[in-house]
């Protein structure tokens, strides 16, 4: 166990043990499988995790429940102060849980450190928002009439996330729906419990000091039992879900089913434009980070470049150069300079192998990479892939690997039918000079994704604006603008705080 190596002192910092208990409810537990946490970068256990059963699950949204009214009923600016707490401790032990998320899932340490910044910085908005919470008021067209509306909490809220952001879609999440009043059953992904329990003791100890129960901000762990009984149960009126688009759209209709409220954020194709007025090095530049960063597994990873046919070859030429610098700074994630880390897991090797054989068997050429390291761990080559058509399988689909491919156009109104031209519609980038094509890609017959960059590449967003995609990504939307309205339910309320009873649209009914 990595726990007991000294060089990960920071796990004994966050009360990570050799075996872990997976099941917070406002009181530690669980009785389900004993699983490992292996760390990406060597391949080795780091601790164990007792996994909570199907049954803790459901109890543990029993105690969420019972926990709603007494929080529900503090108000909003009070329950903004906790939220500001919880940012305070998060800021305290940003630099250990940084080093954890690198440590379980593999990114970078600066990524790893930015992930939890990103929760700390929602903290601090939606400590704004529990002052500035918005309602409407709208004239009445009957007399003495007051039309408004109210938003209230919805109760408990079930949280799904993915491994690739183990606690930024959390903080997103919890953050804005805790200001909102509800309280939360939070499922992260089965292969790094020890980021989910590392901050929900960190949470909980900020609750417990206050006298509000734990449960508020619960965590059940385990596999697709364990999410899909969070799915299922009635009581939970809303799940917010990040994952794949396979498994979110199984979500989705379990959920209408019951007629409850999903938030989805699933997978993307994303592209990056190059027209041939574009800079090119600040294009490049982006593209690296937004191809290779993270090894390839953001959700809004470049996973293909749209490059106008006069400055393809340049274009292409000037990438591999770069690459080829970043394939010196390969590395174990917690390690000072190295920019490339591994994928998180086996799988993962598996299907960035399987995905390059097919893009070679369609007719593909591979420009730069296609292998697999050999190192201990699971790293493969940033890889780069010219010579398919828009339209093949392979560039169709999200593999969640370091692999581009190149499609060549002949103008910006091809490149956007390539752009929106997948079942995915997450992120999307424009690198251009023109004010007219800019419009263009802003406009209804522009970028169909719910992220439309311009100048910069299609990862990296920032809080303050609502996060999310169209089309087979799932419309939902995250973090800032108006995405608070997810957590709550609206009623339209009309007060007639006068002494006759008109009806609406002139109605005579007497
Ligand atoms: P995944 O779909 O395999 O798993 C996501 C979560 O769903 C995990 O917690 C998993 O345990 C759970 N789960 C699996 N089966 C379930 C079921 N039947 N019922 C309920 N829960 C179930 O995804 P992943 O491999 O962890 O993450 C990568 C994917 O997530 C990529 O497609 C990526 O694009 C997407 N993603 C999207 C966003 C976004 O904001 N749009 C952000 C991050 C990741």
């Amino acid at each position: 166990h990595l726990v007991t190596d000294p060089k990960y002192g920071f796990l004994k910092q966050l009360g990570i043990n050799v075996e872990n208990p997976g099941l917070y409810d406002g009181r530690w537990g669980g009785s389900g499988k004993l699983i490992e946490s292996i760390s990406p970068a060597t391949g080795k256990v780091i601790a164990k995790v007792r996994e909570s059963t199907p049954q803790e699950a459901s109890n543990a949204i029993t105690e969420a429940r019972k926990a709603w009214p007494q929080w529900a009923s503090i108000p909003m600016p009070t329950r903004g102060d906790i939220v500001r707490q919880i940012g305070d401790e998060l800021r305290r032990h940003l630099e250990p849980l940084g080093r954890l998320v690198s440590l379980e899932m593999g990114k970078i340490l600066p990524e790893g450190i930015g992930e939890v910044q990103e929760f700390i910085d929602i903290c601090d908005y939606a400590v704004g928002l529990s002052r500035t919470l918005p309602g409407s008021i709208f004239p009445s067209e009957r007399k003495n009439h007051a039309l408004l509306e109210k938003w209230n909490p919805l109760g408990v809220i079930g949280v799904i996330s993915a491994f690739n952001f183990p606690i930024a879609v959390y903080g997103w999440n919890s953050a804005i729906a805790m200001i909102c009043g509800n309280t939360i059953v939070w499922k992260e992904a089965s292969s790094t419990p020890l980021i989910a329990i590392a901050t929900t003791k960190i949470i909980a100890s900020v609750l417990e000091r206050n006298g509000i129960p734990g449960s508020v901000a619960s965590l059940i762990t385990g596999g697709s039992d364990v999410g899909e009984t969070l799915v299922n149960d009635k009581r939970v009126p809303l799940i917010s879900f990040t994952g794949s688009t396979n498994v979110g759209r199984q979500v989705a209709l379990k959920i209408q089913e019951r007629f409850g409220r999903s938030l989805l954020e699933l997978g993307g194709n994303n592209a990056l434009i190059v027209t041939q007025d574009a800079d090119l090095e600040m294009a490049v530049r982006a593209a690296v980070f937004s191809c290779v960063g993270t090894a390839g597994q953001r959700c809004t990873t470049t996973r293909r470049l749209i490059l106008h046919k006069k400055i393809k070859d340049e274009f292409l030429g000037k990438l591999k150069t770069a690459y080829k610098s970043i394939t010196d700074r390969v590395g174990d994630p917690l390690d000072d300079g190295v920019l490339y880390g591994p994928l998180h897991n086996q799988p993962a090797v598996d299907a960035y192998k399987v995905s390059i054989q097919k893009a070679v068997e369609a007719g593909g050429t591979i420009e730069f990479g296609g292998k697999q390291i050999q190192r201990p761990g699971f790293y493969v080559e940033p890889t780069i892939i010219s010579g398919l058509p828009a339209g093949a399988e392979i560039v169709q689909q999200e593999t969640f690997a370091p692999i581009v491919y190149i499609l060549e156009v002949n103008s910006l109104e091809e490149a956007i039918d390539f752009n929106n031209g997948v079942e995915q519609g997450l992120s999307s980038s424009l690198f251009t000079k023109s004010i007219g094509n800019v419009f263009q890609w802003i406009g209804p017959h522009g970028s169909d994704c719910g992220i439309v960059n311009i100048n910069i590449g299609t990862s990296g967003a920032e809080i303050g604006g609502a996060f999310g995609g169209e089309k087979a990504t799932g419309g939902g939307r995250e973090s800032g603008s108006d995405a608070w309205k997810h957590y709550m339910r609206r009623a339209t309320v009309t007060i007639n705080y006068g002494n006759e009873l008109p009806l609406a649209q002139g109605i005579k009914f007497e």
